[in-house]
């Protein structure tokens, strides 16, 4: 596959050398607006925008997960690696920033909104629901994936068979995190406030299941896959999906004209949207395809 992607890479590259190098006049994706314009390759940002701000700087920081598997996990290579992961590099690179100027920040789920209002990321893509609470502080590029809520429990537990049996079990706990829409979701089907235990990051969730503090983890299917997938089949998913969670990518408020850009890159990648998808969160046992959703407007 790397194979592949290095020949198409280099297919692409000698066709941008044949244009630039011959008759042929390169052919802008974007308005070029002159001498303060911005080119990556054959393409041409308008200046004062984020992508020309961006390509020109040649560097990126990408808010991301650092411990969820086949979405954003930190490894021995240092960098995360997942899904949100390689879907951040399509954007990045078509910015003409390639994987080794990207600064990868973690942000766990309470974090996102602040950490782009406050500029310390470029954009956020951390398995990060699109809702109308959070597009009030900041704006959603996407979907680009959807999942559900559902739970995951030790693989010899026949008692938890999906969120209505949680209120008859009152000793289960449930763990989730601080600031995610499962977090809240999931309170309606509790006994008790006392049944829900909150930690920063998912993988405490899911060592506290190990260990058997908590008999319940709750967030997004795909999520949890990644975790079973890890466990030894120590975890099983038990229940139906029962709530939709569209993945967005989490940029600035009022930045339209990055969002678009945004989506309009996914579209143009599709090929490497699913390689990405496969070669990660989509290798995982249990995980369906993922098809691209159609884009929200840019608001
Ligand atoms: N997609 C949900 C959310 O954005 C749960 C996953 C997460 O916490 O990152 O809150």
């Amino acid at each position: 596959m790397r194979a592949k992607t290095l020949i198409a890479l280099l297919a692409a590259g000698t066709l941008a050398l044949a244009g630039c190098g011959g008759d042929a006049t390169p052919d802008p994706t974007t308005v070029d607006t002159g001498d303060s314009a911005t080119s990556v390759g054959p393409t041409t940002f308008e200046a004062g925008t984020t992508m020309a701000e961006l390509s020109k700087a040649g560097k990126i920081k990408i808010g991301t997960k650092f411990d969820q598997p086949g979405f954003g996990l930190k490894g021995l290579s240092g960098d995360p690696e997942g899904f949100d992961v390689e879907v951040a590099k399509i954007i990045a690179g078509a910015l003409g920033i390639e994987g080794d100027n990207i600064e990868w920040v973690e942000t766990p789920s309470k974090v996102r909104e602040e950490v782009i209002e406050q500029g310390k990321v470029d954009m956020v893509v951390a398995t990060y629901t699109i809702n109308e609470k959070r597009a009030e502080r900041i704006a959603f590029a996407g979907p680009y994936y959807i999942a559900g809520q559902q739970l995951m429990v030790a693989a010899d537990d026949d008692k938890i068979t999906g969120p209505e049996s949680l209120k008859d079990n009152p000793d289960s706990k449930v763990c989730s995190v601080v600031g995610s829409t499962p977090a809240e979701n999931i309170k309606e089907y509790l006994a008790s406030d006392s049944q829900l235990v909150l930690f920063d990051v998912y993988d405490k969730c899911a060592d506290a299941l190990r260990t058997g503090q908590v008999q319940v983890v709750t967030t997004d299917n795909v999520i949890l896959l990644g975790f079973v997938s890890e466990s030894d089949g120590k975890f099983k998913l038990t229940g139906d999906l029962f709530t939709e969670e569209p993945y967005g990518i989490g940029i600035p408020k009022g930045d339209t004209t990055f969002c678009e850009f945004i989506n309009q890159t996914l579209a143009d990648n599709e090929d490497a949207y699913n390689e990405a998808w496969s070669s990660t969160a989509g290798s995982v046992e249990g995980a369906a395809d993922a098809k691209l959703p159609e884009p929200a407007p840019c608001a």
